[in-house]
């Protein structure tokens, strides 16, 4: 693509264009913010992560943004004729400071960790603190030397024209210098993540914007000098899309995760169904609700009775299977999409029911009591039922409101415990000590 853009180019590169002196300062302006946050995004990740080339990446790209902050700074015209005294020189040195120091910092990455096993101050982690300093002090002595002595400096890019440059020696030093760059990125990491791959890419585009703006173009403000500025802004930006579409594809990993986790932490493993922490969370909203829109909600306390008569004739595996089957019957009976089942305990479950009141509520407590035993489950020696059959208290906040949703459960607990005292597989229905829902027929 990029040399496409430099063969299309050619014809067009050398035409004079008009002088817009506004058109540096905005696309700078851009660019070095692209790079300061693409740098802040990396030393984070490096903070993360641990990773020391990813900080070395940091570096490249936040000493970058302060060389390209002085270059268009002390770009003639840009903000004033000698902005901070500088010199005819300056600007030129300072991009080609730039564009070296760059390539220099991606060799950096590419090398870091056969340098971490051969230098014994990289090994000892002190690399990144060491190398944060230089990266600030690069941009400081560069501006000092290339405004302290601009006069002195010998003719870096020939002033306004770049055409010296061809025949000199410093242009084709400088493209050598990218090209190793690359070279070295690609056969040291040889493009192993998306990481690489893309860094190679940048560094082919700041090569092809160096080969506009100095060879090609030929002085500055012509349409190449233009195009190659535009190449500049691809450099330093498109590092920053690639790591905002990372960060956005990990947010939704996260998220995803996240979802997962909690359906995982209020479901309950052997059935299914929500477990104790899960319907407690639901009790408190689903009551809430009710309450803003004065409606009644019901509550089903369920328990099997016996259970561990069958645990003791049959064994753990047979009793998992039975609290299965029950749960199913649980699920099958509950038809509103609002009504729902949860196991609270060990042979305890629970089954939550909006909008429903006292008959209602009783209603599905029977269809659950005797679907349990039309299942026909066999119980083991000794038990008070010839097959599973379960207890089941009701509460509802139809006659009397509740607190919060453990008042409601303490009232289900005792009609359950009333039902479990007067000889189990029946429903009884809280406050209404002669309301005997769900007689069953078994003798036992
Ligand atoms: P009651 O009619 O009074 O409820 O008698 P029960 O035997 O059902 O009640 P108890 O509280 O004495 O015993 C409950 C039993 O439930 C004890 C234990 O063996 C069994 N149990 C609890 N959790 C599980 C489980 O996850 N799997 C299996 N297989 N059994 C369980
Ligand atoms: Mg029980
Ligand atoms: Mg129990």
């Amino acid at each position: 693509m990029a040399c496409i853009l430099i063969i299309a180019s050619i014809p067009v590169a050398r035409i004079q264009a008009p002088e817009i002196d506004a058109f540096l300062p905005a696309v700078c302006g851009v660019a070095v913010f692209a790079e300061l946050l693409t740098a802040f995004l990396l030393w984070n990740q490096y903070r993360a992560s641990g990773d020391a080339p990813i900080a070395v990446l940091a570096l490249a790209y936040a000493g970058s943004a302060l060389l390209g902050i002085e270059y268009v700074l002390t770009f003639p015209h840009a903000f004033a004729e000698h902005f901070l005294g500088a010199g005819p020189q300056t600007t030129a040195w300072l991009y080609l400071i730039g564009q070296v120091f760059f390539a220099s910092y991606i060799i950096l990455f590419a090398l870091w960790e056969p340098l971490c096993r051969r230098v014994s101050t990289f090994a000892s982690g002190n690399g990144v603190p060491m190398l944060a300093a230089i990266t600030i002090l690069i941009p400081l002595v560069a501006l000092l030397v290339t405004v302290g002595y601009s006069d002195d400096l010998p003719a870096a890019l020939g002033g306004t024209h770049t055409t010296p440059l061809w025949q000199g020696r410093i242009v084709p030093l400088l493209l050598a210098y990218q090209v190793a760059a690359c070279v070295i990125l690609v056969v040291v990491t040889r493009l192993r993540t998306v990481v690489h791959l893309w860094l190679a890419v940048v560094v082919v585009v700041s090569l092809s914007e160096a080969l506009l703006s100095n060879v090609i173009s030929g002085a500055r403000f012509t349409l190449g000098w233009y195009l190659g500025r535009a190449e500049w802004l691809v450099v330093a930006s498109l590092f920053l899309i690639v790591l905002l579409g990372s960060v956005y594809r990990i947010l939704l990993t996260l998220s995803s995760t996240n979802a997962a986790l909690y359906r995982q932490s209020v479901s309950d493993d052997l059935t299914g169904l929500l477990n104790r922490r899960g319907f407690n969370a639901r009790l408190e909203e689903e009551l809430r609700r009710a309450q803003r829109r004065n409606e009644a909600v019901a509550l089903l306390v369920i328990d099997i009775d016996d259970f561990k008569r069958y645990n003791d004739s049959y064994g753990h595996p047979a009793g998992d299977t039975a609290l299965g089957i029950v749960s199913r019957v649980i699920k099958t009976t509950l038809r509103r999409a609002a009504d729902c089942g949860a196991r609270i305990g060990g042979e305890e479950f629970a089954v939550l029911l909006p909008e429903t009141g006292d008959s209602g509520a009783a209603a599905v407590a029977e269809r659950i009591r005797r679907g349990v035993e039309r299942v026909g489950i066999l119980q083991g020696v000794g038990a008070r039922h010839g097959v599973l059959t379960v207890s089941i208290g009701l509460a509802s906040t139809e006659e009397r409101p509740a607190q919060d949703g453990l008042d409601l459960m303490r009232r289900s607990d005792r009609a359950l415990y009333q039902a479990k005292s007067e000889g189990r597989n029946c429903i009884r229905v809280q406050g209404a000590p002669r309301i005997h829902v769900g007689e069953s027929s078994l003798t036992g």
